[in-house]
């Protein structure tokens, strides 16, 4: 076995109780480890690496840059079917030289030539990737930025190189799958979380295989798969927040991992959006670290939709609202429906869930292991905690006051549908959230049914808001920006722009000029003039001066500590000892804490936050290595020895 073991083999080991687990070889060595009993490994399960070495790599880079174990890595990256023993064998050989092969299926023919413009872009970005492995296309909606990623790939399988094409959510996978796979047919892989673990074993297997998928078409765990020859990565939304995992670890943020994907192979990164996240804006402007190419122009010189700003404070003032549509939106929505043009309705459901409310005594129902309010789901009639799953069916009357007031607070996507068949009866309506998409082919059918018209209007929440392509839509309905606008983080109005311009680019993509209805209580706040005017670069700017002063990204690095116990009081004086420990180390201006979390306790946890600034310039291998010292010093507190901490690296 010694001399048939390679780096990346998959080993039986023992472990603790359970007698074996499925490992993967990190080294060959003849080390004594210290401080560990060292124990055989006592089955090699194949000859041929399950990993490879740019996998290792990028896993070790994760745990390092993250602050996570290794194994928190393999657990998110490696399907579940492989960590078993079961698994029937493939027969794999690595190849080792340039693909030859490619299929005939995957060139030529369903390509779209670009226009002028387009053209120009495409040529800037190669022109860019000459000197510079990283460019930024900011490309306004509907400019033809998937075209020109589609001769980009065309360009990169031709070499005999792969390509990974990054998205943000499963929701947008449908239709752009269909775009590709009408010019590359069957070299593209999909790669998501609706797959089974057999289908993704399938798809592992056939990336280490002598006939690989040219491209992989996939969702953040994507960056995971084998790439032998990767030759470009394209980073799609790159701004899109679904990119980084919040829960469990590793907490990665894809678009920076598949950036460090891709320099270990050398390849190029194009991350694309209408709407740059703010540090990357910086990155490519100010930083100078990545190349630019800006697309103003809409294919066709469609112009981008007209924006109508409407005041709800007043309205609701003056009991003009129709629930929550205001007079023109009812109008404009009337309109539409009679020339049978379609509609989307964004509700952004994040922070303001609907909830059930006592109207005598105020009495809002909690989850019983978390510190958050549970969400009334009116067609099951349950009470969910959307944090750990606790489920109670919605009483009767007030378990406080015995009152039988109980009514709905806040409102969600469901209740804007409920009104929309109070004003519109006639018209079809589908409604695309989280609840409505738990199956793998709801999000395909909901799409197709709405490209192919058989409903009028597209309820949802930021699913609907980015990168779908429809050709008939004229209208779309932002029902409240305020809970965008309030919400309590340093990034709300750069997410708060970003949301309410890509929801406003799904408007007019075809044919005439599309028209948004904004409706807010906030119509004087800069940010609104600066969505109305599709004014990115005056929100970035004002956004980076106030984060410079502000010592926020991209000037500082954040690092979250998180520190958790049953005992609330333990909780509090082991984040208040930890942030003590920190201010020693890093000083007060670095230092932030104990700060209160969004949610103070989850899963029966309390817990205990610190913030922790670094100059984006100093070093972060040492402030890492600084703040693991301060954990072990506080572990080695037999007072403390329960404490668990956790870090959320560059949050978002
Ligand atoms: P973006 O990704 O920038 O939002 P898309 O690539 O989705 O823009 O383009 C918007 C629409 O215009 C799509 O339906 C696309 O097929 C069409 N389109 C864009 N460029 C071309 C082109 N060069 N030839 C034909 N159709 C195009
Ligand atoms: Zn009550
Ligand atoms: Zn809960």
């Amino acid at each position: 076995m010694e001399a048939k073991v390679k780096r990346g083999c998959r080993v039986l080991v023992p472990l603790g109780k359970k007698k074996h687990y499925t490992g993967i070889v990190d080294r060959v060595h003849h080390d004594t480890p210290d401080g560990y009993e060292v124990k055989f490994a006592f089955a090699l399960l194949e000859e041929q690496p399950a990993v490879l070495p740019q996998q290792l790599k990028l896993w070790e880079w994760i745990a390092d840059y993250y602050m996570c174990a290794v194994g928190d890595v393999y657990n998110a990256a490696v399907p579940a079917k492989l960590k078993l023993k079961a698994e029937p064998k493939v027969k794999r050989k690595v190849r080792r030289s340039v693909l030859s092969n490619v299929d005939d299926d995957c060139l030529v023919t369903g390509l779209k030539p670009l226009n002028d413009n387009q053209q120009r872009a495409f040529d800037e970005i190669k022109t860019c990737f000459e000197n510079q492995p990283v460019c930024l296309l900011y490309g306004v909606t509907s400019s033809g930025k998937t075209e020109i990623y589609t001769h980009l790939i065309e360009e990169t399988i031709r070499q005999g190189k792969q390509v990974l094409y990054l998205l943000p959510e499963i929701a947008l996978t449908t239709q752009i799958t269909e775009r590709l796979k009408r010019v590359f047919g069957s070299c593209i892989g999909i790669y998501h979380s609706k797959f089974s673990d057999a289908e993704r074993v399938e798809i592992w297997n056939k990336q280490l295989s002598d006939d690989p998928y040219l491209i992989i078409l996939g969702v953040r765990s994507s960056v995971f798969l084998p790439y032998q020859h990767l030759g470009l990565v394209i980073v799609d939304e790159e701004h899109e927040s679904s990119y980084k995992q919040q829960e469990p670890a590793p907490r990665y943020h894809a678009r920076n991992t598949a950036l460090m994907l891709a320099s270990l192979f050398g390849a190029k990164t194009l991350l694309g959006t209408a709407t740059p996240s703010v540090e990357s804006w910086y990155n490519a402007t100010e930083g100078g670290k990545y190349g630019l190419v800006v697309l103003k122009e809409r294919y066709q010189e469609i112009q981008l939709p007209e924006i109508l700003p409407v005041d709800i404070k007043e309205l609701h003032r003056k009991k003009m609202m129709h629930g929550h549509f205001s007079p023109l939106l009812v109008e404009k929505m009337g309109e539409a429906l009679a020339r049978h043009e379609q509609i989307i309705l964004f509700q952004n459901r994040r922070g303001f869930a609907p909830m059930i409310e006592c109207h005598d005594c105020g009495w809002v129902p909690k989850c019983v292991h978390c510190d958050v309010s549970l969400t009334y789901h009116k067609y099951t009639e349950q009470l969910v905690c959307h944090y750990c799953g606790y489920t109670v069916p919605v009483p009767q009357i007030c378990p406080d006051c015995g009152s039988q007031n109980l009514h709905d607070r806040g409102f969600g996507t469901e209740k804007v549908e409920d009104e929309i068949k109070a004003i519109f009866p006639t018209a079809r309506v589908v409604r695309m959230d989280l609840d409505t998409t738990r199956s793998k082919t709801a999000y395909e059918k909901m799409i197709r049914d709405f490209e192919k018209r058989k409903t009028d209007i597209l309820i949802g929440t930021q699913m609907v808001s980015k990168g779908l392509d429809f050709d008939h839509v004229h209208l779309v309905g932002i029902l409240n920006a305020d809970t965008m606008l309030n919400y309590p983080d340093f990034r709300a109005y750069e997410r708060a722009y970003q949301l309410m311009a890509q929801v406003a680019g799904r408007a007019g993509r075809k044919g005439e000029r599309g028209l948004v209805v904004l409706q807010t209580g906030h119509v004087d706040y800069p940010i609104v003039k600066h969505v109305i005017d599709n004014d990115f670069e005056s929100m970035a700017r004002a956004q980076l001066s106030e984060r410079k002063v502000c010592h926020f990204p991209p000037f500082y690095r954040l690092v979250y500590i998180y520190i958790k116990h049953r005992d609330r009081l333990v909780a509090d004086n082991m984040t208040a000892q930890f942030t003590a420990q920190l201010l020693k180390v890093f000083g007060p201006d670095r230092v932030n804490g104990p700060m209160q979390p969004v949610v103070a306790r989850m899963h029966s946890l309390h817990i205990g936050m610190i913030m922790l600034k670094i100059e984006s310039n100093a070093s972060m291998a040492q402030a890492r290595k600084l703040l693991l010292q301060v954990q072990q010093q506080m572990n080695s507190n037999p007072q403390f020895k329960s404490l668990q901490v956790y870090y959320d690296v560059d949050p978002v």
